[in-house]
């Protein structure tokens, strides 16, 4: 080979992966947004100022890169605003964190079923990562969406639910173990603590939502939306967990 091909080759190489690696652009937030997420986003109210700029910041990278649908359902600013925010929360800890494994966010205007998606009939489930063909696909319904920023004592998000599965799937599973974000030295530990906390609500003794007893993809998620919207509470009730968790999503909250 000769040097300038050779130089050629590894430039079109160099250039192929920052394609790859970057985002192409980053979105211009609507109108208002500050006031917006702060009205809605309690997480974001509870940062200092340079916090809520890199919040901001970590917002428009994710609509640049991702495409939201409505189903039936016209897409609002604070729909935007609200399911970038979701996204932004667990990985907040994280600067150069970006979603390789979603593409897609379906928005329907209720909630629907697991088979074709309608909003009829049974139709219980708020929001899924799609597997098989609908890979890099989430769905959410949006009144659960909603519901999960403006109410905050429930202990449930189900926005924030659905992106700690996909952090959870970053290594092909999604079974309550994030390999990629939990160091390795706390992987028994951890899920110790996951199999404890589902005894735990099995036996009634717990404030962790039931739908947590599932399995240990469920727990992780149902908890991490205790952790992320009742910090206070949570590590008052769950210290051992509540460590974990500072661990695996690099965030502490200073209280006063
Ligand atoms: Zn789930």
């Amino acid at each position: 080979m000769s040097p300038i091909f050779a130089l050629v080759f590894i430039a079109i190489v160099i250039l192929l992966f920052i394609r790859y690696k970057t985002p192409k652009t980053t979105a211009v937030l609507p109108e208002g947004y500050k006031t917006i997420l702060a009205e809605h986003v309690s997480f974001y109210r509870l940062l200092d100022d340079a916090g809520r700029n890199r919040f901001e910041e970590k917002i428009k990278e994710f609509l640049g890169y991702i495409r939201i649908h409505g189903v039936n359902t016209e897409i609002t600013d604070l729909d935007k605003l609200l399911i970038s925010s979701s996204a932004v929360i667990p990985i907040f800890g994280f600067p150069e964190w970006k979603y390789y494994n979603l593409r897609d966010i379906l928005v329907y205007p209720g909630s629907f079923n697991e088979e074709d998606f309608k909003t009829n009939g049974k139709a219980d489930i708020m929001g899924m990562v799609g597997s098989g063909t609908m890979q890099q696909m989430m769905i959410l319904s949006k009144p659960a969406l909603y519901h999960g920023f403006d109410n905050i004592s429930d202990k449930e998000n189900t926005g924030i639910h659905e992106f700690v599965h996909l952090l959870d799937k970053e290594d092909g599973d999604v079974d309550g173990l994030p390999e990629a974000l939990l160091d390795k030295k706390y992987t028994l530990p951890w899920l110790n603590l996951l199999a404890e906390g589902i005894e735990e609500i099995k036996k009634g003794k717990s404030d962790i939502n039931v739908y947590g007893a599932t399995n240990k993809a469920e727990f992780f998620a149902v908890a991490a939306e205790y952790f992320f919207e009742q910090p206070e509470i949570f590590k008052m009730k769950h210290a051992e967990l509540y460590t974990l968790m500072t661990q695996l999503f690099n965030k502490d909250y200073s209280f006063k």
